[in-house]
């Protein structure tokens, strides 16, 4: 289902009005500084726009997991003056977005103004979508724009009840890119269509390979999650991050995919996780006692590459090794390349997942892959087919 955009809204709708605009700028902070600024620059194009409308502007946001009410250390005040910078104009700062006061500041910004609202999380009431403070919420604008795809799938009251009270509620530029390039690969994919799965834990991603098996021509494991499916085959472990309870599990969806299912051959495996420690490349049934598997090893990345290069749809999600701790990084960085050389012979190619997203930012390949998702959690479960509450929650189109 589609839902209506801020580019499809008429200027009459947004000059002079007050636009509540949710925003995803949970950005990493170091010594009361924002460390990257990724998801500022990310939310750029819908203030800009709005602003450029004429537009009256209300930014909500959280930022971390303060512990039920206000904490300094969460606090949203220093990131005016990184969004004055990029934005190159003053931004008001609203200190209690649920006061009458706020209300009131909202009503002085000039035609265009911006104003920037304390952490969402610092009120009762927000995570547990509390009517009464999406009402609150509400009270600042006249319309409403969710651009935190990132926080769609969590039905809070700035992403889900406020749409509900504010209207129209429609999807700005980044949750729009985000809706469209995802829903296209998983509704209308080119074929083949090869997903990518990783990552430490099998258990977060069981419904993700299931929907995924019925969609895709390939699904390729790599990370911890193999060695689930290595002791699912009967084959020894060593010391590698095994699910034990999930063994099982592993082994009736090894039944079920048949060969669209490929475990790499062999493993990067060492007896401590360290960047100088000894490691040795062995065959997946060659997994000595006091060893563990951290990478795919170097045919299995051959293997990847070989398939990921004939797919015209590539979904990844989760990296295939310790990717924090060189060499584990090999595998993970040969998909990104991979991936990066499928996208430049035309394959439409999807990075979800907040680790390997990272890795593919720190490869410097975020430019050669059709799209990198902000949504770590979010994307992970619009790919397994969840409604998002907050997207839900936006007038159809
Ligand atoms: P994403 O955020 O992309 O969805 P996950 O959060 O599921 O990925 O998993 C990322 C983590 O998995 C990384 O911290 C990485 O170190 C870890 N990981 C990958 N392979 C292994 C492995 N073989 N053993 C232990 N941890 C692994
Ligand atoms: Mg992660």
């Amino acid at each position: 289902m589609s839902k209506r955009t801020l580019a499809q809204l008429a200027a009459a709708h947004l000059d002079g009005q007050r636009v509540v605009v949710r925003v995803d700028l949970n950005v990493p902070m170091a010594d009361g500084k924002v460390s990257d600024d990724t998801r500022i620059r990310a939310s750029l194009p819908t203030i800009q726009y709005l602003h450029g409308k004429g537009a009256r502007v209300v930014l909500l946001s959280h930022l971390g997991r303060p512990a039920g009410g206000p904490d300094p250390k969460y606090s949203l005040k220093p990131l005016v003056r990184d969004l004055e910078k990029q934005l190159g104009f003053p931004v008001t700062f609203l200190a209690d977005p649920t006061s009458a006061d706020a209300v009131s500041q909202v009503r002085h910004l000039p035609r265009g103004g911006v104003a920037l609202a304390e952490n969402t999380r610092f009120y009762s009431g927000e995570e547990t979508n509390d009517p009464e403070l999406a009402g609150r919420f509400a009270a600042l604008g006249d319309l409403y724009v969710n651009d935190a795809f990132g926080s769609a799938h969590r039905a809070h009251a700035s992403t889900e009840g406020i749409a509900h009270r504010l209207k129209p509620a429609v999807a700005g530029f980044l949750m729009d890119k985000e809706l469209r390039f995802l829903g296209e690969a998983v509704d209308h994919p080119k074929r083949p269509f090869v997903a990518i799965l990783g990552g430490a834990k099998i258990s977060g991603k069981i419904d993700l390979v299931e929907a995924l098996l019925a969609k895709v021509d390939r699904i390729l494991i790599g990370g911890a999650m193999a060695c689930t499916f290595f002791r699912a085959m009967g084959l020894d472990t060593g010391n590698s991050l095994v699910e034990a309870d999930r063994v099982d599990m592993a082994k009736s969806l090894l039944a079920k995919a048949g060969d669209k299912l490929v475990l790499p051959s062999g493993a990067v495996i060492a007896q401590k996780l360290e960047s100088g420690a000894g490691t040795r490349e062995v065959a997946r049934d060659q997994i000595p006692p006091g060893w563990a598997v951290y990478d795919i090893d170097s045919g299995s990345v051959t293997a990847f590459a070989a398939i990921i290069a004939g797919a015209r749809t590539v979904i990844w999600n989760g990296p295939m090794g310790v990717f924090e701790t060189p060499p584990f990084d090999h595998g993970t960085l040969g998909v990104a390349r991979a991936l990066a050389a499928a996208t430049a012979s035309g394959a439409v190619t999807i990075v979800g997942g907040g680790d390997s997203a990272a890795a593919v930012v720190a490869a410097g390949l975020e430019n050669q892959v059709t799209h990198v998702s902000t949504g770590g959690g979010a994307s992970l479960e619009f790919l397994e087919g969840k409604p998002l509450p907050g997207v839900a929650a936006l007038d159809d189109a």
